[in-house]
């Protein structure tokens, strides 16, 4: 069963450079991940549409930031998947640029979703990717997918493990296993956006009331 939050989902714009990055968005959540991870295919699971992310993978669009809106200013944001070998090393610069300032800078952005295989669990460019996105204090979750690949006993123990890590490094961080040919987890990481957005939205919500108390409280000429 697909999760409300997803049922109005569409595609909404794609973006090459930074100056083209959508206006008048109120939070965004970005989904990353290395090339092959199954970002698309989670993407697709939680949706509940089987082709809904491959517009991402269309010829000429690998490297751009695409942007799905699920309801009024909230938006799921697909980064260009990382470490993919067959690309000319000018491309990969720009992807790289475009990725990384994207993550540190984006005021809306609220977290990260970073995707990883279960079976090649926190490559060097994924703790690269964890390190300097730690920086920013924003959440992040992690799906370990392609959970199916592996027998229960062993899918326990690498979250187990992966749990470990990020207690020891990165307090805060979660993770979960998924499965996009089982969907096994979707339930779960729906659950999880759908508190990151309502709890974005409070605090969207607190800060403009401080800001209508504060205007509230400038006395007006004369007083
Ligand atoms: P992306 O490059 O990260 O967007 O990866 P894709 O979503 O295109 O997936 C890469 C490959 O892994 C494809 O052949 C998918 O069919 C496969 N794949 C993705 N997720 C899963 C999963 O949960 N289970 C299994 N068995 N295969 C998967």
């Amino acid at each position: 069963m697909v999760h409300p939050l997803f049922r109005h989902a569409e595609f909404y714009t794609t973006v090459n450079h930074l100056r083209d990055l959508p206006q008048g968005t109120s939070t965004e959540i970005a989904f990353v991940g290395r090339s092959n991870a199954g970002k698309s295919s989670a993407i697709n699971t939680l949706v509940g549409r089987g082709r809904f992310a491959f517009t991402s993978k269309t010829p000429g669009r690998t490297q751009h930031i695409n942007f799905f809106r699920l309801r009024d200013t909230c938006f799921m944001v697909d980064l260009p998947g990382y470490g993919y070998a067959q690309v000319p090393q000018a491309i990969r610069q720009h992807w790289g640029h475009l990725l990384s300032t994207y993550l540190q800078t984006r005021p809306v952005l609220y977290g990260m979703i970073l995707i990883m295989d279960i079976r090649h669990p926190l490559t060097k460019l994924d703790l690269q990717t964890l390190e300097w996105f730690a920086q920013t204090g924003k959440a992040v979750h992690i799906l370990l997918t392609k959970a199916d690949k592996l027998s229960r006993s062993k899918t326990t123990a690498i979250l187990a493990e992966v749990r470990q890590f990020l207690a020891v490094n990165y307090p805060g961080c979660t993770v979960q296993t998924f499965s996009s040919l089982t969907s096994e987890g979707a339930e779960e990481a729906s659950e999880l956006l759908q508190s990151w957005f309502d709890t974005s939205h409070a605090e969207i919500q607190q800060a403009n009331g401080s800001k209508d108390d504060s205007q509230k409280k400038t006395p007006a000429k004369g007083d």
